[in-house]
């Protein structure tokens, strides 16, 4: 469960917290970070680390006063800081003669198959050359990314693992670990080791956003965890602050909380898993018995739809399933509930006559 020793690519997230110490980068932190992470490119692993504190940095240089809820702010400041922050990780790592490579991603970019498949490529590379990859949201052009539910690193540095197939995320915050009930308010709480499925309670337990400047909490380290443990990536939650804390965790101390993968999907299925929903695709019980055999999803088992969206974007089927769909929504309006051959006559003999292929369609099952 612990045993991290087979473990080649590992993805560090620090949050916000951890890094910075009066309205400034925690300089000696990056300096352990840097000098621990050296240590594990030694030993053969790859790693990654998604680094916030770019909002944070850009208003301790102008503003330590201010307590950035404006976005526009936050945008000015983040583009202030990023290069800050950048500087700090490069001359750490320097000391070890390890360089870094600075990427800044967005949702945008996550979600669009190409783009992604783009990212992938370029990490991968950086990580042949040896290159610790340092990636944070590109704050400063998307808006949705500061203040709004995917603007957070939990979920962008699990999406990162997932799609560069990590087998360990390292979540560093300010939290010990997962507990039963939130600690700050039950003072009996106790944290919990291991997880092996999220359950309803878990999710529950997990309560809101943080504070400050980050914008984490444990509600999105908890979709973190999920999203990894469908990539088949183990997750490593702990603080940040606990001495030798990367070295510990990879030794298999019993630090923090690990949450364990449930299953490996595919690349593909995966994609289509952590893609935003353009789209609600509602089907009846036979339709989705059958595409939870993985069968395709036919016309007929379509009662309804919601949103608009086009032929080839990723849709929910109810609340059960994702899947990429081959007709766009005023399509599927016109042939909810009719037999498939009717595909073939509204539009062309060539097009494919069913909704979706089992190949597209992926249960979401945590
Ligand atoms: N990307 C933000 C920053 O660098 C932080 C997001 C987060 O706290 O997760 O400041």
């Amino acid at each position: 469960m612990r045993n991290f020793s087979k473990a080649k690519r590992i993805v560090i997230k620090i949050g916000t917290n951890i890094l910075t110490r009066d309205n400034g980068v925690d300089t000696a932190y990056v300096r352990r970070i840097a000098q621990h992470t050296s240590e594990l490119l030694k030993n053969g692993k790859q790693v990654v680390i998604v680094s916030s504190g770019a909002i944070g940095m850009g208003c301790g240089k102008l503003d330590p006063a201010s307590k950035v809820k404006d976005i526009k702010m936050r945008q000015a400041y983040a583009a202030i800081g990023q290069p800050l922050l950048m500087a700090e990780w490069r001359k750490s790592f320097l000391r070890y003669g390890v360089t870094v490579a600075q990427v800044l991603v967005t949702a945008e970019v996550l979600n669009n198959r190409k783009t992604y498949l783009n990212l992938r490529n370029s990490v991968e590379t950086l990580l042949k050359l040896s290159v610790v990859p340092v990636l944070n949201e590109n704050d400063s052009v998307s808006t949705d990314e500061i203040g709004s539910a995917f603007g957070d690193n939990d979920t962008l540095s699990a999406l990162v693992a997932s799609k560069i197939d990590a087998d360990v995320l390292i979540m560093l915050s300010d939290i010990d670990a997962l507990y039963d009930k939130d600690p700050r308010k039950f003072s009996d709480a106790k944290p919990i080791s291991a997880v092996y499925e999220i359950t309803d309670e878990i999710i529950r337990s997990a309560g809101g956003r943080g504070s400050g400047l980050g914008t984490g909490g444990m509600k999105t380290k908890i979709e973190a965890a999920r999203i990894a443990a469908n990539a088949g990536c183990r997750m490593v939650l702990a603080n940040g602050r606990l001495k030798n804390v990367l070295a510990r965790i990879m030794a298999g101390d019993e630090i923090g909380t690990v949450f364990m993968p449930k299953r490996k999907l595919s690349n593909r299925s995966r994609w289509i898993l952590n893609n935003a929903a353009a789209g609600v695709i509602n089907i009846d019980e036979g339709a989705m018995r059958a595409v939870k055999n993985r069968k395709s999803l036919l016309p007929s088992g379509v009662v309804s739809i919601k949103g608009t969206f086009e032929a080839g974007a990723v849709v929910m089927l109810n609340d059960d399933a994702k899947a990429v769909t081959n007709l766009s929504s005023s399509q599927l309006k016109n042939l909810a509930g009719k037999h498939s051959s009717e595909i073939r006559k509204v539009l062309g003999p060539k097009h494919r006559d069913v909704v979706a292929i089992p190949e597209d369609i992926v249960i979401i099952d945590y």
